[in-house]
């Protein structure tokens, strides 16, 4: 198997609380392990608070972890200083949920996305002008967009030219932030059917962060679940769409309709009651025991279970009530009878 791009091993980022409100920690990310093949998609789902976009912004340092280790194809980045950032800014860049304010309202559209092309000294002069053009073409703008700037353009436009910025050095690993989320349901599709097209153009690969389950089944091919700074399941799209194991995979998913009407009219929909608990005090055990509807306790409430693998190496849960072979609770029949899904 080729060398993974991306190599996360318990990474831990927790953040000082300010004494005037109470001191402590916020525990955003508790130990996650991921890793990224060569133009591969990964998405990184959960609900706002999981700890999804802290792991991005880990990964290219725009926060120091607080342990684990990160390596970019091989090579172990996570305490780079600021000299040798230099080169792990150019294998790997990140596009921001809000084009709006990731973009300088200062500089025109030509300017924003050359500045990687002067900051690496690769480009200048003509070539530079050749290739802002060439990428801003590969995003569907024209020549024309360079002297405008980015109070001049729509939201849709403004991501494309923050994804032009970002894929101009052609890096190996895109972070992609909720890249969707802030724009009009009318352009979110243009813009992730932009993305698959030029991952699959480029080969780059990526690491989708999102909680629009839809884009991430469309666009992804392998998915990772996270709920309070931990990952609760992991497994190739398929599987995960059609057999989630985790009761918290299960809920998430359950709220999307299914084409087949039969198995939908079978399905409930699963809505968990409260909200995500604090990360600065997470529950005990299981973090997700004070919502889950099948909690068994006090095993759930004690025990923290291990992301394990069952059912064929690339699918991993962490629930007490997965068995080796696969076996789960189906919360979207009714909490009582597990169930063995055939794959
Ligand atoms: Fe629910 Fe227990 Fe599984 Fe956690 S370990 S998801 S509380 S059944």
């Amino acid at each position: 198997m080729s060398e993974p791009v991306l190599e996360i091993s318990g990474l831990r980022k927790y953040f000082d609380v300010d004494r005037s409100r109470g001191g402590g920690k916020v525990y955003a990310v508790d130990g996650v392990d991921l890793s990224i093949g060569p133009g591969e998609m990964v998405g990184l789902v959960g609900e706002s608070g999981s700890g999804k976009s802290t792991v991005g912004k880990c990964v290219v340092r725009l926060l120091e972890p607080t342990a684990g280790s990160i390596k970019i194809h091989g090579r172990d980045v996570t305490h780079l200083r600021q000299r040798s950032l230099r080169h792990l800014r150019r294998q790997v860049h990140m596009v921001f949920q809000d084009p709006h304010s990731s973009l300088n309202p200062r500089m025109q559209v030509g300017a924003v996305v050359a500045e990687p092309l002067r900051m690496h000294r690769i480009a200048r002069g003509k070539d530079l002008t050749r290739r802002v053009d060439e990428m801003l073409e590969r995003v569907g703008l024209g020549p024309e967009m360079r002297s405008r700037y980015p109070h001049e353009l729509s939201g849709g436009q403004r991501q494309r030219v923050g994804l032009a910025r970002s894929l101009v050095l052609e890096p190996s690993l895109l972070i992609a932030d909720e890249p969707v989320s802030a724009l009009d349901v009318s352009v979110q599709a243009s813009i992730i059917n932009l993305l698959l097209d030029l991952q699959r153009d480029m080969g780059f690969s990526c690491l989708f962060i999102a909680h629009d389950l839809a884009a991430v089944e469309f666009l992804c091919n392998r998915v990772a679940v996270m709920y309070l700074g931990r990952i609760v399941e992991e497994s190739s799209r398929e599987e995960l769409f059609k057999h989630p194991r985790h009761p918290y995979s299960q809920s998430l998913l359950s709220a999307i309709p299914l084409p087949d009407p039969p198995v939908q009219r079978e399905r409930k929909r699963v809505v968990l009651t409260g909200d995500i608990p604090s990360p600065v005090n997470p529950p005990s055990g299981c973090h997700f025991h004070t919502r889950c509807p099948v909690a068994e306790l006090p095993l759930c409430r004690d025990r923290d279970p291990e992301l394990i693998a069952h059912h064929g190496q690339g699918h991993r849960t962490a629930c007490h009530l997965v068995h080796a072979d696969g076996t789960a609770p189906d919360i979207t029949k009714g909490a009582g009878p597990l169930v063995h899904h055939e794959t």
